[in-house]
Formats: structure tokens, sequence, C-alpha cells
């Protein structure tokens, strides 16, 4: 599969109707209130195209779970091809309701879950749902300093006000803050950011080479990044 197929997946931007968007979104939020969460447990998931066979993943809801997604909703990624699928969709409902429901279960098993993991992706789909789970997102990487832990995030001020307190992130936790046409991205402690890239725009930085697997091998892409660097994504 070439690089651009992996990037672009089957449908495009323009072509994703905001009825189709809202319905995904709502089955997902439905399904989640009926959820009994005494019984459930969070769920990796194990690899899409994007991100490859050695990088895990944990996700929440998309747009539902997102903070600040009004500039990107209607190009979501997540929406357009994850929460197409039905068992995709309960995955990451039942993700949301145990970290809505008891965050501290949500980050006890996380940290049991990556044990044997080296990377994982923090939100292949949703976002950092508030300060407490942010610190439970540093709590479980300082616990697994053999895993390395990947998170891009629109949840700026969150993110910025954690290190105006405490400084710095854990040498294993890659925040990168993810900028959109037109969104304004305080970045005060110089966090790495990553952009798409439109067709006719010049924006410089790094272009992603596809396999988030590959880079996790190599120590390259998102999980080298640092302060100032950018990477680009290319967006249809
Ligand atoms: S640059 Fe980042 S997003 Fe792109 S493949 Fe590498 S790790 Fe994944």
């Amino acid at each position: 599969m070439s690089s651009k197929k992996a990037l672009t997946g089957k449908h495009n931007y323009a072509e994703f109707k905001e009825e189709t968007i809202v319905n995904r979104v709502k089955k997902m939020v439905d399904y989640r209130a009926g959820l009994d969460i005494s019984g459930l447990h969070i769920k990796l998931s194990y690899g899409n195209r994007k991100t490859g066979s050695l990088v895990p993943s944990i996700s929440l809801i998309p747009i539902a779970d997102c903070n600040n997604c009004a500039h990107c909703a209607k190009g979501c990624y997540a929406i357009r091809n994850i929460a197409c699928y039905d068992a995709s969709r309960k995955m990451m409902a039942q993700n949301s309701a145990i970290a809505h429901g008891d965050l501290p279960r949500y980050f006890r098993e996380l940290d049991a879950a990556v044990k044997f993991v080296r990377f994982l992706r923090i939100h292949v789909s949703g976002d950092i749902i508030s300060p407490a789970y942010l610190t439970g997102m540093v709590d479980v990487a300082m616990k697994n300093t053999h895993c390395q832990f990947l998170c891009f995030t629109k949840c700026f001020d969150i993110v910025n006000n954690y290190l105006d307190d405490h400084g710095s992130f854990p040498e294993n936790l890659h925040i990168i803050f993810s900028e959109w046409r037109g969104l304004d991205v305080p970045n005060p402690h110089n966090l790495p950011t990553s952009r798409p890239v439109w067709e006719g725009e010049k924006v410089e930085g790094i272009m992603c080479p596809g396999s988030c697997s590959e880079c996790a091998a190599f120590d390259k892409g998102c999980w080298s990044l640092k302060k100032g660097e950018r990477i680009l994504f290319e967006a249809h």
C-alpha cells in the first residue's frame, strides 16, 4: 500500500456528510449510556493500517470525547475510518464509559495493559477529557518506563496548565499539539506540533512517512520529535 493511500483512506473530507457524522457519534453515545461498566474492561486496539502492528492504541469516542474539535470534526479521521465499524464503535464507547464512570479503574487497567507493550498510541480517537485524565496518563507513563506513549491533542489548555504547574512530562510521554487550519494553538512551552497540509499550502515541517510502527522501530517521526518541530500530514 502506498503511503498516500494509507494517509488518505477511502473518503475525502469534502464527501463526508454532517448527518453521517452526527449519526455515528450518537450511536456511540447512546451505546455508552446503556452500559453497566461494573463487569467491563478497557480495550486496546492492536494496530490499524496507520499505526501498524507494533503500536496498539486506546481510544475514546470521537467528537463526544474531544473538547476542542469545532474546526476538525468534519474532517475527523476516526469518524470516517474507524467509527464505520460496529465493533470499533462499541470498543470506543466502552472505554469512554469506564473513563467517565471510574477514571481510577481506567488507568489501573491501562497500567496493567501496557506491562508487555513497548509503544502505545493514546487516542487514535478522542482526546484528553480532563486535567485528572492527563494526570492519569502521566502516572501510567512514569510507572511504565519500558513503554513509549504518544498522544496528539487539541486540549491545549489542559496540557499548558499541567506544564505551568509541573514543568515537564516524563521522557516516555510524547505529547504533540495537533494543529488545524484556522485553529489557534497556544503553545507557550514550545511543544512539538502536527498539522494536516491541504493542497496548495506551503507549511514547514517533517512529512509523516505513514507507518507509526516503522517510526517507533527506528525512533523517528513523532517518537523523537523535539520541541518546536512539526510533523505534517497530507490532507485531502
Ligand atoms: S510521523 Fe508520527 S504519525 Fe506519521 S507515521 Fe511516524 S509516528 Fe506515525
